[in-house]
């Protein structure tokens, strides 16, 4: 019975007096797909570095599969767990090794079959600043939303226990979105997914939605 417990967590930026978290508690379950909503800049990003251990907490326990996760190695937690941010970082190779980052050790029928998922795959070979969109403008760049697309692709290879996904669909339009979301369902039976998002249509997939508010986490769905 894996589980993510925060346990009345406290936490703040050093270099920052207003605190971000004060005894915020969740337990997140294994398969649980959980929504985090809630104001801009509120602490939403901040929460899941805690699980990342991007920083450590204050005050309260973090316990991953009832461990402090003080004492979880990094190298196990970054192999549990994989982020999907806003921005994608992409380097100057095609958009098949773009995507190859996610899981090294895959075979390119392996990257093609995730990049399809992520509805990516129709300009595999090319460079992302000579990328031709799906729009057909030859010799563009890829868009933002494209690049969202290869974060997800990336993501659909290492099938991680854990996916977090901070606004994953902010640069598509709904249709697109809604296609995307589709396609992260089907690809994550077993996993937990731990999403942030203001829209309302993008939690839609998720099973339980917390709100952030007063530095706590509350259930509203
Ligand atoms: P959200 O994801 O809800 O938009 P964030 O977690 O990104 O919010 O940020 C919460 C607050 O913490 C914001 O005021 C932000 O400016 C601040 N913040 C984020 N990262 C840092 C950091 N590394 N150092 C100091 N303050 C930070
Ligand atoms: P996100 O919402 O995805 O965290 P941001 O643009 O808010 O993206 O933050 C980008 C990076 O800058 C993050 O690593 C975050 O921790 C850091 N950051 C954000 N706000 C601040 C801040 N006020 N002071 C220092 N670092 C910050």
């Amino acid at each position: 019975n894996e589980s993510i417990d925060y346990k009345e967590v406290d936490f703040g930026y050093n270099n920052r007096t207003e605190t971000i978290l004060e005894e915020a508690s969740i337990t997140i379950n294994k398969g649980d797909k959980l929504a985090l909503i809630g104001e801009s800049g509120i602490g939403k990003s901040t929460f899941v570095k805690l699980l990342m251990r991007f920083w450590d907490v204050k005050g309260g326990t973090l316990t991953i599969d009832g461990k402090n996760i003080k004492e979880v190695a990094t190298s196990s937690l970054r192999d549990s767990q994989t982020l999907v941010s806003q921005e994608t970082f992409l380097f100057n190779e095609s958009i098949l090794d773009n995507i190859r980052l996610g899981n090294p050790k895959a075979s390119k029928e392996e990257v093609i079959v995730a990049a399809k998922k992520a509805s990516i795959h129709d300009f595999i070979m090319s460079l992302p600043h000579q990328y031709e969109s799906r729009v057909g403008e030859l010799g563009s760049s890829v868009s933002s939303g494209e690049k969202q697309r290869i974060g997800l692709a990336r993501a659909f290879l290492r099938q991680s226990d854990v996916l977090i996904l901070d606004e994953p669909t902010s640069n598509l339009d709904t249709l697109n979105e809604s296609e995307i979301l589709k396609a992260i369902k089907e690809n994550s039976k077993e996993q937990t997914i731990v999403l942030i998002s203001h829209r309302k249509s993008t939690t839609a997939i998720c099973d339980k939605v917390y709100k952030l508010e007063n530095k706590k986490l509350i259930q509203t769905v």
